[in-house]
Order: structure tokens, then C-alpha cells, then sequence
């Protein structure tokens, strides 16, 4: 068959303007923002890749089922199609919808974690990380070697280490750790898949242990495509069966629908074990809202139900992952340093090997990020010393193991000019390279501080020299 491109299987039925700033606006904005992205309006930025959460566009079929939301407080009709949706989908029990991700993570780890115990997982997302230990217990990343370096490739650098997994367990005493979780895709491990096999051997380990398993399941339609794409044995199976197989593996699993729910807000937290479901439930009253409703309107519970039957679908999976594998193949041919293969969701650029002559002391990939701002208004996000850096009492710190710039990819937002362009950017900020400089912390808060720091061109005479 004649190479064909791979397009969006959707056209376009409402559209928002982009506002297009001039180079000397983004100039000003940069300095306004102290050279931190998360300080610039949504309207300063041309192509927004900080995140892909609750970023993506919905269907017409999404927008008219939020015509006809059931805005019941008890009972709404609303609820039993995302019940029945969530069910067909997981197999679960029992389903309890929450307002985000982080609120299905607080709810189940109040019931299940308490102080000193461990969570193992591939890697924590840093909601999950920070509800792990906000209940006084450690989360500990399990991840395979490969799922460490960014140069190596593997198909499902996701994965869990095994072995690793059998010793912390022998370690620690089962007595101490209440789950373990499997983050399919691996967010914060680059958005990597998880391999059916690693699952079902997750869920061995545990089930000999007698410990629950539970997935964090924001990605997992992407996952079950990489599957499809990747797996022996699993070519001919639809996306919808590769899922249920994952979850038949589980004994629950937390789920922000801002991901592949395609929705711009809501979550679910679902389990098999109806006594926990009681606690959970008892909890949710308390901080999110009855039980058919979790924090959301009826018309999000349409809006997420369908959006979980569309995000199954092979055309959008297919167009999906393509797309952004063809802005990693487009920056990788010219040379440019990236997390291989391509994430599900996002393209990590390589800010230490991008720009070698900047010092994890002088944040490189605060540098880069910068810099496709500064060049094309791109807006990507740091993921580096800025953000994971450990700063010491004497003023020292610890740089973070990875300096990245990640570019993620809102769903059916981007058409494929705009992703040239984001190439392009990338492109003309590789050509001068060489010339960029590092970056100093002028202003920074106690935790979270990638947030809201404030910076300064190193060299440049500024706010810092006050110290
Ligand atoms: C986004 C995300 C969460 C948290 O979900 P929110 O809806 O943002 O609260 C948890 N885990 C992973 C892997 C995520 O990507």
C-alpha cells in the first residue's frame, strides 16, 4: 500500500483564536514573569504544550451529551451512564466519581496508607507522590533501569522492576505496604507504556503477597495502544479488549479524566472490594459531594462517559500517538537530543545534552524552555533541577538525576501545521545553541517553587545581587 499520512480523524467545528505576540511582547512578558513560564498569561503563549491535562478539545457528541445532563443531586440519570460506561470499560465494581485524579489518590490513601508505610510504584506522578506522603508513608519508585536513561531505548520503559519489587516486598514486610500501583503511562517516566506481561506479573507478586494492586489509569487507552503496537500476541485486539485485559488484572484503580477521559475536568476512583468502597464513600460525602456525583456537574459525568467510549476508539488512538512520535522524529532527525522512543502524550527534549556548557547549577532545561518561548512562543515545562533539585540549609543543591523540557501534546487541539512549527522552534533555538546562557534563582518559595521562583540570566545584574 502507498504511504498515506496518518491524519486527525476528526474536522474542525469551532475553533479559538491563537494570539500571535510579537517578539518584543514575549520579551517583556519573559521579564514581567521572572523568566518562569507558569508566570505568563495563556494569551502571551502561541502553541501551549505545558500540559495535557484538561487541555484537550471535546466532540460534538461530548458538548451535546452536556445538553442533557442530569443535574440531580441524588440519583441522576447522569451518573448511571458514567456507571455503567466506567464499569463496561474496567470491569470494577464499584465506581466513585471524584472532582480530579489527586482527589480519587487523598480519598483511597486515607482509607488504605497510614504513617510509615510504602507504596511502591513504577514512578509516583507528583500528586500521587505527595498524597503517598501526606499520609506519613514512602513512595518508592520501582522502574526498570531503562526507564532511567533517556537515551535507551526499550518498548515499554514503563515497566515495573520485578525483582525489585520481590526484594522491597521481602524488605519492608507486607505488613507495611497497603497497595502497590502501576502509573500506566509512566507520566513522570517520560510518559512510557507498561507491557501486558510486567502487568500480569505486578499482579502475581501481589496476589501471592496478598497485597491489593491498583493501576493509575490516566493514560490508559494510550497505554493499551502501545500494547496493540508493541506486544506479541496482541496485534489483532481492539484497544477496548487490551484495556479490559488490564484491568482484569487489578483490584482497583485511580483515573483523572482530563486525560483519557478527553474531558476538561472530573475523575474516578473504582474498586472491587465493596467494604473499602464504603469507607471511600463515607469520606467522599465529606469533602467532594454525594456519591452520584463526586464534586462534578451531570453534564461533566455525560461529558467524561463519552469521552471515555471516544478515547477507545482506534482512528483517534492511532492519529494520537502518531502525532506526537512525529514531532519527536522531526526534532531526532535534526539532531536533537530527546527521550527515546516518543512518550504517549509528551516529547522530553534532553536540556543536558541539548546544551552541554550549561551547569545543572545554571538549570539548562529552565534555559531551553525559555528559549522556545523566546523564539516561537512554544510553552513547554521544565522538569529538572528547578523542579526536583534538592536544596540544602548552606544554600547548596543537589541537582535533579535528569535536566528535561517536556512538550506535551493537548488532545485534538493541534493541527499538524502547528506541530511544525513547534519543530521549527525547536530547530531555530538548536541552531544557537552555543549562545545560550544559564539561569539563577532570584526568588524562590520553601516547596513546589518551580511554580512561582523568579529568575535572572546568569551574569545579568539583577533583583539577586541584593543578597
Ligand atoms: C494528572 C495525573 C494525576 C492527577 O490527576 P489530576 O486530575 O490532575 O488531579 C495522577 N496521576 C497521573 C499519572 C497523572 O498524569
Amino acid at each position: 500500500m502507498p504511504y498515506r499520512t496518518i491524519i486527525e480523524p476528526f474536522r474542525i467545528h469551532s475553533t479559538q483564536e491563537i494570539n500571535l505576540p510579537t517578539s518584543d511582547e514575549r520579551e517583556e512578558a519573559l521579564r514581567r514573569a521572572g523568566f518562569n513560564l507558569f508566570g505568563l498569561h495563556a494569551d502571551e503563549v502561541i502553541i501551549d504544550l505545558l500540559t495535557d491535562s484538561g487541555t484537550g478539545a471535546m466532540s460534538a457528541k461530548q458538548w451535546a451529551g452536556m445538553m442533557v445532563g442530569d443535574e440531580s443531586y441524588a440519583g441522576s440519570r447522569s451518573f448511571y451512564r458514567f456507571l455503567e460506561t466506567v464499569q463496561g470499560i474496567t470491569g470494577l465494581a464499584e465506581i466513585i466519581p471524584t472532582h480530579q485524579g489527586r482527589a480519587a489518590e487523598r480519598i483511597l490513601f486515607s482509607v488504605m496508607v497510614k504513617s510509615g508505610d510504602v507504596v511502591p510504584n513504577n514512578t509516583h506522578f507528583d500528586t500521587t507522590r505527595a498524597n503517598v506522603e501526606y499520609q506519613g508513608a514512602e513512595a518508592l519508585d520501582l522502574v526498570i533501569a531503562e526507564g532511567r536513561d533517556p537515551s535507551k531505548n526499550h518498548p515499554f520503559k514503563g515497566n515495573m522492576d520485578i525483582e525489585a519489587l520481590e526484594r522491597t516486598i521481602a524488605e519492608v514486610g507486607v505488613d507495611r505496604i497497603p497497595l502497590v500501583m502501576v502509573t500506566v503511562t509512566n507520566n513522570s517516566g517520560g510518559g512510557q507504556p507498561v507491557s501486558m506481561e510486567n502487568l500480569r506479573s505486578v499482579q502475581e507478586v501481589c496476589h501471592r503477597h496478598g497485597i491489593p494492586f491498583f493501576l493509575d489509569a490516566c493514560r490508559f487507552a494510550e497505554n493499551a495502544w502501545f500494547i496493540k503496537l508493541r506486544e506479541p500476541g496482541y496485534e489483532d485486539r481492539t484497544p477496548r479488549e487490551i484495556a479490559a485485559e488490564m484491568f482484569s488484572l487489578v483490584d482497583g484503580c485511580t483515573m483523572s479524566a482530563k486525560k483519557d477521559g478527553l474531558a476538561n475536568i472530573g475523575g474516578f476512583l473504582a474498586m472491587n472490594d465493596p467494604s473499602m468502597a464504603v469507607a471511600c464513600r463515607n469520606l467522599l460525602i465529606l469533602t467532594e459531594g454525594f456519591p452520584t456525583y463526586g464534586g462534578l456537574a451531570g453534564y461533566d459525568l455525560e461529558a467524561i462517559s463519552q469521552g471515555l467510549e471516544e478515547v477507545l476508539d482506534e482512528r483517534y488512538l492511532r492519529y494520537r500517538i502518531r502525532s506526537t512520535e512525529y514531532l519527536a522524529d522531526k526534532v531526532a532527525a535534526a539532531g536533537v537530543p530527546i527521550v527515546r522512543p516518543a512518550g504517549g502524550h509528551a516529547v522530553y527534549l534532553d536540556a543536558k545534552a541539548f546544551l552541554p556548557h550549561i551547569p545543572p547549577s545554571e538549570y539548562p532545561a529552565q534555559a531551553l524552555a525559555v528559549e522556545l518561548y523566546r523564539d516561537g512562543g512554544v510553552r513547554g515545562v521544565e522538569i529538572g533541577s528547578v523542579m526536583f533539585g534538592t536544596l540544602h540549609d548552606d544554600g547548596t543543591e543537589t541537582p535533579a538525576q535528569m535536566e528535561l523540557v517536556r512538550l506535551a501534546i493537548p488532545r485534538r487541539t493541534y493541527t499538524q501545521s502547528h506541530i511544525d512549527y513547534v519543530g521549527e522552534v525547536v530547530l531555530s533555538v538548536a541552531e544557537r545553541a552555543g549562545s545560550i546562557g544559564g539561569y539563577r534563582i532570584v526568588e524562590q518559595a520553601p516547596w513546589l517553587r518551580h511554580f512561582t521562583a523568579r529568575f535572572a540570566p546568569v551574569g545579568e545584574q539583577g533583583l539577586g545581587n541584593r543578597r
